[in-house]
């Protein structure tokens, strides 16, 4: 079975509710009947039911940038599976670089909170990726390959069916420098074989693998035709309805 495409907002910390809500107002009509790829926005927390009442009947699914690995707890400033699901989430972001790198987020943590988001049926997107030093000193495989036993560790293969992973370069997030088709190509195939190897070919064969690092309409197309990139997860481009529309209609 062909991989439905996966295009994926990461909004950031920007936007208030009411930005969310303009943005929804000029985005919905732009994707109308738009059936080829799944399309997913994640706004921060304070703007995610606003956006899940501004998508709702669109075919647009909303989902959270973040949460915690428990269920409920003693954890000022933190959001569960939970609450994200009672509110109408669908999906989460994990382990995204700024997380590991702002707060410290290690492949234990996020693996931890991929166990907890699985029980609870959102849909995570799992961020894997190396810094630009481990990239010249041609160690990606090997992050790459780290990052994804650390965060899959654990997962049964009957379980893994919802996962959908985002190889993200660090260096190519908000930089302006985009990954060419080919290195995301051969990432990509890193990836996959090692998921192959942990959860088996069928898991490994139906599984999502977006791009993410400065994808813009531009470029959405040359990543989008390798038949490795299942999707992209976009950043700074996603935050502009005609620029995300666009992206969706590479
Ligand atoms: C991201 O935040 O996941 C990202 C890829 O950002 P940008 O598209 O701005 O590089």
């Amino acid at each position: 079975m062909p991989r439905k495409p996966f295009i994926a907002a990461n909004w950031k910390m920007y936007k208030t509710p009411a930005q969310a809500q303009d943005f929804f107002k000029g985005f919905l009509s732009l994707v109308a009947n738009h059936q080829r790829d799944e399309i997913v926005v994640c706004p921060s927390f304070t703007s995610i039911s606003v956006a899940i009442a501004a998508a709702t009947g669109s075919g647009v699914a909303i989902g959270a940038q973040n949460m915690h690995f428990a269920e409920e707890g003693a954890y000022t400033g933190e959001t569960s599976a939970l609450m994200l699901r009672a509110i109408g989430a669908t999906h989460v972001i994990l382990g995204h670089s700024e997380r590991r790198q702002y707060f410290a987020e290690t492949d234990d943590l996020i693996n931890k909170k991929l166990k907890t988001a699985l029980q609870h049926h959102l849909i995570p997107i799992v961020c894997v990726g190396e810094v630009l030093a481990e990239r010249e000193a041609g160690k990606t495989d090997e992050v790459l390959l780290r990052q994804t036993r650390g965060v899959l560790a654990g997962i049964a293969a009957a379980d893994a069916a919802p996962i959908v992973i985002a190889y993200e370069p660090v260096w190519a997030i908000g930089t302006g420098k985009t990954a060419t088709p080919q290195i995301a190509s051969e990432a990509h195939g890193v990836v996959r074989a090692e998921v192959a190897q942990l959860l088996g070919r069928e898991v490994a064969e139906s599984l999502r693998i977006l791009y993410g690092g400065s994808v813009k309409p531009d470029n959405a197309t040359a990543l989008m035709a390798e038949a490795e990139i299942d999707g992209a997860l976009v950043g700074g481009a996603s935050l502009d309805p005609q620029s995300f529309a666009k992206i969706v209609h590479y």
